[in-house]
């Protein structure tokens, strides 16, 4: 019986966890869960599936929970820890009898909690991309330090993983990532200017959170997606390219130094990949439809437009220069897409505003945690003028 404690359990990772875990129930017992502010979702995880030790990052939030804890019958006995803040979220973080932690926060909010979570000797299964690209020498170098495993849970990265198995490192020449290109793929650039978080926000495969979902539209995902590779997998960018792939059966692939292609295919669920860090190395019967070939028909893979997608060449760029410029970039795109959200800029101002927050920049060495959060603060109070600049 595997002990899970689940960062981010009131979203889309977060409840696709929670299935499996209902799914599994002689398999994984859930000891802790955390969210944001939802309090009402969590309080029916809570009665459902028992956790010892909760935390919302709203103190709020937080407060109203602890009452509503306290007041239910079924809940008085053995009572419930209800924390707040972001002590709160790394208490749970590094609970004692946790075995693996599912890193499902959105965002720079699950940096430290993470980070905390890697110190406190935890197995990471890890969704929460975003640690990664702001913060990824100094998350590898502690789980190293402390000798655990970061598994992924990105699907893109499931399939690398996958695809490495029982392989040689060195005999590696190259990661190919496959992307389905999002909502608009083949919407003319001129015609990007006006659309409307409503109709971005409609991915085409993936049902995912709002963030990652406007992220899909402007490939920024991917790009966030070609840093966390280059982490987890040691990978210098140049050797890690990008295929806009549609149909989504091919999760990514890996070519070897004798130019064979090993890839993972499967239906797009998040439970695969989920299920396989929850269980590694062992497989999990998910019940989930077979890949029938010969009803998808064809498989297509197409070079990006970088044109089009100007976020994903940011993100090269960023990782090549390196130091604190991926975490400016993280920072600038969290504000962007948020403004973006709030309707308050427009889609093509996400990587403008991107543009300009890197240019202005001048990247550091990252010795420390610190170092990122600086510039994480940095970026974000930048790009968050240039909003108000606009406004
Ligand atoms: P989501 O928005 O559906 O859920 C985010 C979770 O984080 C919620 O539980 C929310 O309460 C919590 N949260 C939000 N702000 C917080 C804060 N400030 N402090 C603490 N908790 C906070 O997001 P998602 O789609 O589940 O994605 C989660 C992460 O996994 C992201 O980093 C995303 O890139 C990655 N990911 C998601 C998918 C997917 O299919 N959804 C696939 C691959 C990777
Ligand atoms: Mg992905």
């Amino acid at each position: 019986m595997k002990k899970l404690v689940l960062l981010g359990s009131t979203g889309s990772i977060g409840t696709n966890t929670l299935r499996l875990v209902t799914d599994f129930p002689d398999r994984f017992r859930v000891v802790g869960l955390t969210a944001g502010r939802n309090g009402d979702k969590l309080l029916g995880q809570i009665r459902r599936f028992r956790p010892r030790c909760v935390a919302l990052a709203d103190p709020a939030a937080a407060e109203r929970l602890r009452r509503q804890c306290r007041d239910l019958p079924d809940l008085r006995n053995p009572g419930i820890e209800v924390l707040s803040g972001i002590e709160g979220l790394v208490r749970v973080a590094t609970l004692a009898d946790a075995d693996l932690v599912v890193s499902a926060i959105v965002g720079s909010a699950g940096l430290v909690p993470t980070f905390e979570a890697i110190r406190a000797k935890k197995t990471m299964a890890l969704a929460n991309k975003e640690p990664l690209v702001m913060a990824g020498s100094i998350l590898q170098q502690e789980a190293r330090r402390q000798g655990i495993t970061l598994l992924p849970v990105d699907s893109e990265h499931s399939a690398i993983f996958q695809s490495m198995s029982g392989q040689r490192r060195r005999d590696v020449r190259r990661l190919i990532l496959t992307a389905s290109g999002g909502p608009l793929l083949d919407l003319p650039v001129r015609k990007r200017r006006v659309i409307k978080p409503a109709q971005a926000l409609r991915h085409p495969v993936w049902r995912m959170g709002s963030k990652i979902s406007i992220d899909s539209a402007t490939l920024m995902n991917k790009g966030l997606e070609v840093i966390e590779a280059h982490w987890l997998f040691d990978m210098p960018p140049d050797r890690i390219d990008v295929v806009i792939h549609r149909q989504s059966i091919v999760h990514s692939m890996v070519e070897y130094l004798d130019g064979s292609v090993i890839a993972q295919m499967g239906v797009p669920d998040m439970r695969g990949p989920l299920a396989y860090a929850l269980n590694y190395p062992e497989r999990l019967p998910l019940g989930l439809p077979a890949l029938d070939l010969t009803r998808v028909r064809s498989l297509t893979f197409e070079p990006p437009d970088l044109k089009k997608f100007p976020c994903l060449g940011f993100a090269y760029e960023a990782i090549k220069i390196g130091g604190t410029l991926p975490a400016v970039l993280n920072a600038a795109n969290e504000v962007a897409v948020r403004a973006y959200l709030e309707e308050r800029i427009g889609f093509l101002e996400i990587a403008r505003l991107i543009r300009k927050t890197m240019d202005a920049h001048v990247p550091l060495a990252v010795k420390s945690l610190e170092d990122v959060l600086e510039a994480d603060r940095w970026g974000r109070e930048r790009a968050s003028k240039s909003v108000g600049e606009k406004e």
